[in-house]
């Protein structure tokens, strides 16, 4: 029996890691839907090569053109925001969340509700709306598989425990392409630098956020929705390497980890096929190549963001989703040009100070703290630069 996989982000960094696994092991998979925001020829091209059942596009400007370029395909061709939450709750075995940002948030809510196994990338969704995304899930019985790497690792290492065993999780950080400087060489580091991370290929977005160590800040949250577990047993560890990608520390002072080379493929495999295993063509981990696993406490000084996540955790409410929006357009601003690297965690520091926002008790109201923070943030920043 194929299982069906149905792909948000597919022309993204972890949407093509998905495409290229199913598409090497073509008798496990099927494709159901197929998404991307404005790459039409990437998504064509996937939708094509895996005999997609639906794309869409989230600009609507481009549906003639893909449906051109899907013309004599059984694919059906749809664009806009109503299309992707459609094709998010899509009949599917598999529900891949690959869509950066907040923007992933309502089609994965979709995939939830419609009763799909979500294998879930998109952290920011989590992040902005844990406490209603879990219970909608639990509601629906719907089970959410992490695919970011430290969340997958931990998954992996809670196989085998009773929930209550479990004492602390320890989450690794490779500190990013920053992890030595200091906080006066930050300030003027350029787009190109923050995005050259040392150990993994990933989207710029994520990329920026593992430089200022918000990344880390961001899965600090995910993993106490995912996991259950407060911020105090939540533990970060700087492991340059990305070797291990993180551990569990049980209430017998046993600690057990997964390790791996630093290829999404193997996270993105085990919840494609999880409870069971698939082959995948990443690099075999060689332990004594590597040599050495360092590990360091990480620095919330030169990385407030760390320390701002944490905050916004232990605050709860709309914390989370004020944190999450101001990083997503500070790292829009900094990519742009318009702010320096180190007024990303100001610009987040600041809307978290401003915000009096209520905590969210649905999903319109995450999105329209989301919103009203993205644009005090916008004009914020606005009135800096000018
Ligand atoms: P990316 O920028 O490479 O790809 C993002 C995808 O989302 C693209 O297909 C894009 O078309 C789509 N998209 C973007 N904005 C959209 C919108 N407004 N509406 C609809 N579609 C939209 O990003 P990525 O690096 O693949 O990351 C995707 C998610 O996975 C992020 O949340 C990231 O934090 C998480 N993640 C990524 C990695 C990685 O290795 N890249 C690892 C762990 C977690
Ligand atoms: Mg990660």
């Amino acid at each position: 029996m194929t299982r069906k996989v149905s792909i948000l982000g597919a022309t993204g960094s972890v949407g093509k890691s998905t495409l290229d696994l199913i598409e090497r092991s073509p008798d496990q998979f099927s494709v159901g839907a197929v998404t991307a925001a404005t790459k039409v020829d990437a998504l064509a091209d996937a939708a094509r090569r895996t005999g997609a059942e639906l794309a869409v596009i989230a600009d609507e400007s481009k549906l003639t053109e893909l449906r051109e370029q899907l013309a004599g395909t059984s694919c059906r061709a749809e664009a806009g925001r109503s299309a992707l939450i459609e094709a998010a709750a899509a009949e599917a075995d598999v529900v891949v969340a690959a869509i950066v940002g907040c923007a992933g948030l309502e089609p994965v809510m979709a995939a939830v509700e419609a009763g799909r196994t979500v294998a879930l990338a998109n952290k920011e969704a989590l992040v902005t709306a844990g406490a209603l995304m879990t219970s909608a899930a639990q509601a629906s019985k719907v089970t959410i598989l992490p695919v970011d790497s430290e969340h997958n690792a931990i998954f992996q290492c809670l196989a085998c425990s009773h929930g209550d065993d479990v004492s602390k999780i320890i989450l690794t950080a490779s500190g990013g392409p920053f992890r030595t400087d200091s906080a006066e060489t930050m300030r003027s580091v350029t787009p190109s630098q923050a995005v050259a991370h040392p150990t993994w290929s990933m989207g710029a977005k994520i990329s920026v956020d593992s430089a200022t160590l918000m990344n880390k800040g961001l899965e600090l949250i995910e993993a106490h929705f995912l996991f259950g577990l407060p911020s105090e047993r939540i533990e970060i560890l700087i492991h340059p390497q990305s070797v291990i990608h993180s551990l569990v520390e049980f209430i017998d002072g046993s600690v057990l980890a997964q390790l791996g080379s630093p290829d999404m493929r193997i996270p993105i495999a085990y919840a494609l096929a999880w409870p069971e295993r698939m082959t995948t063509p990443a690099e075999r981990l060689d332990l004594a190549a590597v040599a050495k696993l360092e590990f360091e406490a990480p620095d919330d000084c030169r990385f407030p963001a760390l320390r701002l996540a944490r905050t916004a955790l232990e605050a709860g409410g709309a914390a989370p989703i004020v944190l999450n929006a101001a990083n997503e357009i500070a790292v829009a601003a900094f990519l742009g040009g318009r702010i320096r690297f180190t007024d990303i965690a100001h610009t987040v520091e600041d809307a978290m100070a401003e915000s009096n926002d209520l905590p969210p008790t649905c999903i319109a109201d995450v999105i329209e703290i989301d919103r009203a923070t993205r644009a005090r943030a916008q004009s914020a920043m606005a009135a800096t630069v000018n």
